[in-house]
């Protein structure tokens, strides 16, 4: 892909698609892991401080209070707290 192809969202550089993921991202409330539901860390709530109040997420380009784009670096874990994409809490993947 190009750089030319990339659209301006929330001050990021974006795929034209982006807008689309960001919106169905905010669908996806809670996660199951180890088949228990958990409510899904909300930009602004993790334990770090990742700029939310002046920034969108640097990874997925939503704003402060809006759910991480599934994959996204910063979502944490609502299980144990650590990034959500790497931490060994065993995630129920059955769908997106
Ligand atoms: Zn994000
Ligand atoms: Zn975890």
């Amino acid at each position: 892909m190009s750089s030319e192809d990339r659209i301006i969202f929330n001050g990021r550089r974006v795929l034209p698609d982006w807008p689309e993921k960001i919106e169905m991202a905010q669908h996806v409330s809670h996660i199951s892991i180890g088949g228990v539901d958990y409510p899904r860390v909300r930009y602004g709530e993790e334990a770090g401080d990742w700029g939310a109040d002046e920034v969108s997420c640097h990874d997925c380009a939503v704003v402060k209070g809006q759910l991480h784009v599934p994959g996204c670096d910063v979502e944490r874990c609502p299980l144990c707290g650590g990034q959500a994409i790497s931490c060994d809490c065993p995630y129920d993947v059955d769908d997106e």
